[in-house]
């Protein structure tokens, strides 16, 4: 289900330029992991930034997949010679965005995908104004904080910090070009293909499609 700014947001013809650069946010907990998986799985030429992070690697997360996994120094590092396009602090760890490998994408004319949290949509936003801003919602604000405390992934303490950060979160929608509810992972993911210009949109003409990229073009 999308709510709002859909014409705005996909259309060649309106006030926003054409934009192939599309960051995927929404509060902790949401299934923007989920909806990833399955375009990773569906449309394995859809390109998706690797962030780096100082957070633990989970079990099934492979090192430069899901993440760089790096240390508090090299991360500062990476921050300080200007090699993140941006980077936030969430619930105690670093995350950040590679700069080089989202500008040769987009110099490329291919369409990249961004998936972050807010901070970081605020900065790519203020960076480069023509990126599409997309929030995933839950169903409910009662799912969401259900979701968080079943996933089983984190510790109590770092579960708290997730779930008190979940309030400011869902207050930033209006923030964002369009709001994609995630009702169905499925439909999420559809959703977001077609407002990248990956899958035909319902209006005949104004496709844009992707090219079928390989992990590594
Ligand atoms: P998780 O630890 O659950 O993988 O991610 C925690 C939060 O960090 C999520 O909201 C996720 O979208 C966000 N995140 C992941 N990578 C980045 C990044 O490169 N930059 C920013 N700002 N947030 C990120």
């Amino acid at each position: 289900m999308i709510r709002t700014g859909y014409k705005q947001a996909v259309s060649n013809d309106d006030a926003r330029p054409a934009t192939r650069l599309t960051v995927l946010s929404g509060p902790s907990g949401v299934g923007k992991d989920s909806v990833i998986e399955e375009i990773r799985a569906r449309s394995p030429w859809v390109w998706l930034s690797v962030s780096v992070t100082t957070r633990r690697r989970r079990d099934y997360e492979i090192d430069g997949v899901h993440y760089h996994f790096v240390d508090r120094a090299e991360f500062r590092r990476l921050a300080e010679s200007g090699q993140l396009l941006e980077w936030a602090e969430f619930a105690g760890n670093l995350y950040g965005t590679p700069r080089a490998p989202v500008e040769q994408r987009l110099r490329a004319g291919r369409p990249a995908l961004l998936k972050i949290d807010l901070q970081g949509a605020r900065q790519v936003r203020r960076q480069m104004p023509a990126a599409l801003l997309v929030f995933l919602a839950p169903p409910s604000v009662a799912e969401l904080k259900r979701r968080l405390a079943g996933r089983g992934t984190e510790d109590p303490e770092t579960l708290r910090l997730r779930l008190a950060h979940a309030d400011e979160e869902l207050a930033a929608e209006p923030e964002f070009d369009i709001t994609v509810v995630n009702d169905s992972v499925e439909r999420a993911a559809d959703r977001l293909l077609e407002l990248m210009g990956c899958l035909p949109l319902a209006r005949p003409g104004r496709a844009r499609p992707c090219e079928p990229l390989t992990h590594n073009s």
